[in-house]
């Protein structure tokens, strides 16, 4: 038995909206900006195997979750193992110390979106030596704190460089792969564009220079429900979309 949230929720639908209108905002970004086709994570939290399979059933493969205890139990979902064999999971939490072997131990974990110090960088670098396959290096985003909401984890914008840098040098088992924000919720886009985004792809043009990398090699994961398609239009190559593909999260608990 299904409860009448799941039942109303048409998931293909819901992909299959926010996919086209991935399209539509990637038209409308500015040529200047680095032509990246987003990629579309599913963020599947506080949502049960079920709906997960069915996405993925839709042609769904990227999905993303916070905490580290509930990845691991869906990751090893003895039905999702059989039928999403292809499934590549993101990390899209809060990455702490005491969890990293839990998390590296996922079943196709694709990504760690959430680099925001020296040692998580670090600890992921010893411990992933223990669990990668044929040889491949993690892949690994730094979460920048844009909004400087103390609530939200990431390094400061001015400290980016300094922890990409160190992710380079001393990480060797870690594949940098761009910057990640969370932003502030609700931003009112009738003031312009979401201040967070643009400070996110700033952070991006510093790193890049001052790093000597190809902008063209470095993503911009931004943007949620509300406003994945500005989102795309100010340059992210990753969209975390939620509630619009599987219905509405209860409201946090406080
Ligand atoms: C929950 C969450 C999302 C998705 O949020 P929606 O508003 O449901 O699209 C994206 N990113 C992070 C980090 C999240 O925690």
């Amino acid at each position: 038995m299904s409860t009448a949230s799941e039942q109303e929720i048409d998931i293909m639908y819901g992909l299959k909206t926010v996919l086209t209108n991935i399209e539509n905002a990637v038209a409308r970004r500015s040529k200047e900006l680095p032509q990246i086709t987003p990629r579309l994570i599913a963020v599947s939290k506080i949502k049960p195997p079920k709906l997960i399979i069915e996405a993925y059933e839709a042609g769904q493969r990227d999905f993303g979750e916070n905490y580290v205890n509930e990845l691991a139990e869906k990751s090893n979902d003895p039905e999702i193992l059989e039928k999403c064999k292809d499934i590549r999971w993101h990390f899209i939490g809060h990455a702490q110390t005491n969890k990293v072997n839990k998390l590296l131990g996922v079943p196709n974990l694709f990504m760690v979106q959430t680099i925001h110090s020296d040692k998580i960088a670090d600890t992921l670098n010893k411990q992933w030596v223990k669990y990668r396959k044929e040889n491949e290096k993690l892949k690994v985003f730094v979460q920048v704190n844009t909004s400087l909401e103390e609530a939200k984890n990431g390094v400061e914008p001015p400290e980016t460089t300094k922890l990409v840098e160190h992710v380079l040098k001393n990480c060797p088992e870690l594949d940098f792969k761009g910057l990640m924000t969370i932003g502030q919720y609700d931003y009112d886009t009738s003031k312009g564009p979401n201040p967070d985004f643009l400070t996110l792809a700033k952070c991006r043009q510093e790193v890049c220079e001052k790093l000597n990398l190809d902008i063209n090699k470095v993503e911009l994961s931004m943007g949620m429900s509300t406003d994945y398609e500005h989102a795309i239009e100010l340059g992210a190559t990753t969209v975390r979309v939620g509630s619009v593909i599987f219905g509405a999260r209860p409201p946090k608990k406080q």
